[in-house]
């Protein structure tokens, strides 16, 4: 017998099947205390919510170690899977109610949709590019979340079959707030969170609907990938 014993070695295997799910748990768990928790994110739906997704699931393979990292990840064909902390602001920012429905554009990963579906009663999430949406669409099936359903297209223009929408939330960048995804907020109190600014640099803004007009809140800076389309870049 060797002085060194690697887990692989390990007779009943029981090294690398019982940790692994529990590295990525612990790892979570630490995240939604130390991005979230420490930095104000305080509604604790939201927090359960980042604690029960795992992120690792609808991340590239290579990428997955680094699931839980204070950061954004790339995902295939140029696009980001947004950090974990934007992530969890921009879902408190929509002040989601259960019953509400939710619209997403950018469904990217799946990883934003999956938050979403955990606090919302329905979510639908439009991603213009098919393989990514393909994609998206099997892990969040994967994942159990039967209230999601996924289009492709041009989000910009929204969903207008299934308006009018409680939350309309945008992960990617925008010159403008798009008309057309106003026109989808419910009209009284539908919000749309949004990256409102230049290729480069955007605020992130929350846009309410009232009777009386709509009223846009700027939250913080941040820098997405832009938003294609017909009302985007
Ligand atoms: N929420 C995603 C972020 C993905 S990055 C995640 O957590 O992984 C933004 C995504 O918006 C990209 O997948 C990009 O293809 C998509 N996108 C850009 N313009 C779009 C448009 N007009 N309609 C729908 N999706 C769009």
């Amino acid at each position: 017998m060797g002085l060194h014993r690697e887990p692989e070695q390990d007779p009943a295997g029981m090294f690398s099947r019982k940790t692994r799910p529990e590295r990525f748990a612990d790892r979570r768990a630490r995240m939604v205390a130390r991005q979230l928790r420490r930095r104000n994110i305080r509604d604790e739906d939201v927090l359960a919510a980042m604690g029960e997704v795992p992120r690792e699931h609808f991340l590239p393979r290579e990428h997955r170690a680094a699931a839980y990292q204070d950061r954004a990840l790339p995902l295939t064909g140029g696009q980001t899977m947004s950090q974990p902390y934007m992530v969890a602001a921009m879902t408190e920012a929509l002040e989601l109610s259960p019953g509400q429905r939710a619209l997403e554009i950018g469904t990217g990963s799946g990883y934003q949709t999956a938050v979403l579906a955990r606090l919302a009663e329905e979510v639908f999430t439009i991603e213009r590019l098919p393989g990514m949406a393909a994609a998206a669409r099997g892990l969040l099936r994967d994942a159990g979340c039967d209230n999601v359903r996924v289009r492709v297209g041009d989000g910009t223009l929204g969903w207008p079959e299934e308006a009018p929408f409680d939350a309309i939330l945008v992960t990617a960048a925008a010159p403008a707030a798009p008309p057309s995804l106003e026109e989808q907020l419910r009209p009284d109190g539908g919000c749309m969170v949004i990256p409102v600014g230049s290729r480069r640099i955007q605020q992130l803004v929350r846009i309410r609907r009232t009777p009386a007009g709509t009223t846009t809140e700027r939250l913080m800076e941040c820098a997405f990938v832009p938003l294609m389309g017909a009302e985007g870049w």
